[in-house]
């Protein structure tokens, strides 16, 4: 487990719990919205595994859950044995994935009792946010996957207007209602942690109440849709190029 950072105490990363999350180190993709960029990096991490468990011995019954985070969990091979650690000293065990990896990830969902998957984007967009060819068959593979496990799930997309269209986006909660998931978190994007100049420079987004309902109205009966805006001084943007040179699929 190589992991990059920390956090405590949260009550945001699996919602309803009080949870440490342990953020791992290294992705393959290369999201331009990605508030870890500075996790993207694969290496050695900062806080040795053992360390992470003697530091969770002293949580226990302080602490509901564990989350693992990053970067991109899955691509650590060593995963799928800190989840049964960490599940062995009495925690629940959630999982934030973008579902890039769902052989990786078939591996894992035995020790999950919650998971966080990302949806980028509808299919047909999926390589220009990520930038990797194939992503969206990955990620949807996944998602079925998730579903079939039965372990409890959430959808997550982050969305800037500059790199989703809104059809795009409507487009996707038609892709979200056939897939039958139950609850859909659309975050509106935060710059905080973001190595884009231009999307950092830019500020906070903000989905537009007309577009909430749109979606809602989309989805119909099924699917719950959670929107997050976190600022109201949202402001409109365009990034000259910023897409120019990534993969289609
Ligand atoms: S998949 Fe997640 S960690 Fe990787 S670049 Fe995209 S947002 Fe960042």
């Amino acid at each position: 487990m190589a992991v990059g950072g920390l956090t405590p105490l949260s009550t945001t990363d699996w919602p309803g719990k009080l949870a440490a999350t342990v953020f791992c180190r290294g992705c393959a993709w290369a999201c331009p919205y990605c508030h870890n960029a500075s996790l993207r990096e694969f290496g050695a991490g900062e806080r040795p595994w053992p360390e992470v468990l003697a530091w969770l011995e002293t949580r226990q019954g302080l602490l509901e859950a564990v989350v693992f985070s990053g970067g991109e969990p899955l691509l650590q091979p060593g995963l799928a044995e800190a989840m049964r650690q960490v599940r062995g000293m009495g925690f629940h065990v959630g999982l934030h994935t973008s579902g890039m990896d769902t052989e990786a990830l078939a591996r894992v969902v035995p020790q999950c009792d919650w998971i966080g998957l990302d949806l980028k984007a509808p299919r047909a967009a999926y390589g220009r946010i990520t930038g990797v060819a194939g992503s969206g068959q990955a990620a949807w593979e996944s998602l079925k996957l998730v579903r079939a496990s039965g372990v409890e799930f959430e959808l997550r997309t982050t969305w800037h207007p500059a790199l989703l269209a809104e059809d795009e986006l409507l487009e996707l909660a038609g892709e979200v209602a056939a897939a039958c998931a139950p609850l859909w978190t659309l975050q509106a994007f935060q710059p905080e942690g973001c190595a884009h100049a231009e999307l950092g420079a830019a500020g906070h987004a903000q989905v537009p109440e007309r577009l909430s309902a749109s979606l809602q109205e989309v989805l119909g009966g099924r699917g719950k849709l959670v929107v997050r805006n976190e600022a109201d001084n949202a402001q409109d943007v365009t990034l000259g190029g910023i897409l120019r040179n990534r993969t289609q699929e």
